[in-house]
């Protein structure tokens, strides 16, 4: 899930490297290393433990390069240690490698291949740059000794980038499953896990397919597919604001991004609703999913949460049944599926490999399939048959605050839309384009609660060892993405949990003072959650509740506005943001980078 860059023909290398790499520190923060190479007989390599900060204190001003390679790691494979940290290098310090991914059969490769090889680390990485060194020992060239390993790679996913130190102008590239992109500028062209790393060089990129084997060079690039052929590869533009991507006075990307989501809807609203409040999605899309008998949506943690949302939008407004599912679970089920499936993805990066191998299925199957995304041009946006982009803006703290909320909105336009196709009154009626208005003005008061919701998080989370969300229905799904962020940036044990079935075991666990948060923004099953809520009360519990003003009591913690029942997700789960960052933030932890976690899951 790390982050991998590269640059040839620049003479800046050394910065632009490290720049990119804090620009792709979301996806892996436990290491982090440079080799860069100046073409005049110098070259350095550089690694630490920690942060991108760590490694920078550790560059010194001789360490200058025209070309080089640079990754921030998220081990998969050996403990956090500066020998794991990439680049990994060949014993003879010939050849220099980065690698997302996993290899599979390293251990196999290493046994068969490498026996009398020294190795100094414990990655699986190492015996890729290993084998480069033995078969150009044994005579290859450089590129036909990395086209050899490559070959011999069983279930691997990799972005590679590699370095020779007897040619150092060039980067040897590789691409199976993961990430990765080429991108061109003026006598220098670069090499990223996400084009964010080096929109300071370019904004035009090149897609790479799954193997593809590269030559990049300062004038040139040369792409041979897997067959071994010299291919073209289509170029884009990314046309993203490098600024939007800094914190500016924010102390962390996590309040921005919580405070830029009324913004992000009323930018929906005005992309995808014309001056009627009709939606605009493209045509053969809502062919596709009209014509479908039920539709799959696929996600993985804020993204399923999101989609259990988007099954009761869909299931009430288009009379389509909907399942959701979790990515990593239905790639390896055997799904009875129904006559006339169609998919809907649901990844805030695109990247999700547990969702592109279902993806990988579904094409496999040729299923029709959507995309829902925040990031143009990724890989599930490439290779599902439509997309509709979220336009949130970069999310670049790991817990997932605005793309969850976009998700939802934009679930809801779709299925206005294809309701409408279908003739179904309750969508026609559905009146969207107010009620996202009404939802960014009041997303906006919640949000500047902040005081009130600092103060709750000290009193109530910060010192507790275990929390609960509970509701019912729509409000059970906002639990699990409430305790979601909770457990992710605070480390408080929690749990989202439909509240009739609390009493069913789980109640065993509520002791005198811990906290449990009702949500409770549904009509017909307010008042049943509140007893459940009640309960834990007399078991000792600090009940708080999130409730929607018509069923608000006046002792109610938070309360939203009576905003429709297929949208209160967009509101009830702002509080529980701003309680997960608060006791992040009293805790004295880092609340963008939590620890074990990558932002973009890009291993299985
Ligand atoms: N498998 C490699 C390692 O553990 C790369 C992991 C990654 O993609 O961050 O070092």
């Amino acid at each position: 899930m790390c982050g991998v860059v590269g640059i040839t023909g620049n003479e800046n290398a050394t910065k632009i490297l490290v720049h990119g790499l804090e620009k792709l520190q979301y996806r892996g923060y436990d290491s982090a290393g440079i080799f860069v190479d100046d073409q005049a007989g110098s070259n350095f390599l550089v690694k630490t433990t920690g942060s991108i900060a760590d490694l920078n204190e550790k560059i010194t001003p001789e360490v200058q390069g025209t070309a080089g390679i640079g990754h921030t790691r998220w081990a998969t494979h050996g403990g956090v240690t500066t020998e794991n940290a990439h680049p990994q290098f060949s014993d003879d310090n010939r050849f220099y490698l980065v690698h997302n991914g996993v290899i599979e059969n390293y251990q196999e490769l290493k046994d068969e291949y490498l026996q009398d090889v020294k190795f100094h680390s414990q990655t699986d990485t190492e015996v890729i740059v290993q084998l480069v060194d033995k078969f150009s020992k044994e005579g290859l060239s450089t590129k036909d000794a990395f086209k050899k390993t490559i070959s011999l790679l069983k279930n691997a996913s990799y972005a590679f980038l590699l370095m020779d130190k007897e040619d150092p102008e060039t980067l040897y590239v590789a691409k199976n499953k993961s990430p990765l992109l080429i991108g061109l500028g003026d006598h220098c062209n670069v090499v990223c896990s996400d084009s964010i790393a080096m929109l300071d060089v370019t904004n035009t990129f090149m897609e790479i397919q799954d193997g593809d084997v590269c030559i990049v060079k300062p004038d040139s690039v040369q792409v041979y597919d897997q067959a071994g052929e010299l291919s073209e590869r289509k170029h884009f533009e990314v046309n993203v604001d490098p600024s939007d991507s800094e914190k500016g006075t924010y102390p962390y990307y996590m309040l921005k991004e919580i405070d830029e989501q009324p913004n992000v809807m009323r930018k929906l609203a005005k992309e995808y609703l014309d001056e009627n409040g009709k939606p605009v999605i493209n045509d053969q899309l809502l062919k596709a999913m009209s014509q479908a008998d039920r539709f799959y949506i696929v996600g993985a943690g804020t993204s399923y949460h999101a989609g259990l949302v988007g099954k009761k939008q869909l299931e009430a407004l288009t009379g389509i049944p909907t399942e959701v599912h979790v990515a990593s679970e239905f790639a390896y089920e055997k799904p009875l599926l129904s006559e006339k499936p169609f998919f809907i993805f649901l990844s805030q990066s695109g990247e999700t490999a547990d969702s592109r191998q279902v993806l990988v299925n579904v094409n496999a199957k040729k299923l029709p399939s959507l995309t829902i995304t925040n990031v143009a041009n990724s890989t599930l946006s490439r290779e599902a048959d439509f997309t509709l982009l979220l336009n949130a803006g970069p999310e670049i703290s790991v817990a997932s605050t605005k793309a969850y909320t976009a998700q939802i909105a934009l679930e809801a336009i779709v299925a206005k839309a294809v309701g409408m196709s279908k003739g179904n009154q309750k969508a026609t009626d559905f009146d969207l384009k107010y009620q996202l208005g009404l939802i960014a003005t009041e997303m906006q008061s919640l949000v500047e609660e902040k005081e009130i919701i600092n103060q709750v998080s000290k009193d109530y989370f910060v010192d507790a060892k275990q929390a609960f969300y509970i509701g019912r229905g729509v409000d059970y799904t906002v639990s699990l993405e409430s305790a979601l962020k909770l457990k992710e940036i605070s480390y408080v044990h929690a749990e989202g949990f439909a509240s009739g079935e609390l009493k069913h075991g789980t109640i065993a666990l509520i002791e005198e003072g811990t906290p449990v948060i009702g949500i409770i923004t549904q009509d017909d099953t307010a008042g049943l959650t509140r007893s459940n809520l009640a309960e834990t009360a007399a078991r000792g519990a600090k009940t708080l509740a999130i409730a929607k003003k018509s069923l608000a009591k006046p002792e109610d913690t938070f309360v939203i506005a009576d905003v429709d029942e297929l949208l209160t997700p967009l509101l009830s789960v702002i509080p529980a943001q701003l309680l997960a960052y608060y006791t992040s933030l009293n805790k004295g932890l880092n609340v963008d980078l939590p620890r074990n976690l990558a932002k973009s899951v890009t291993v299985e």
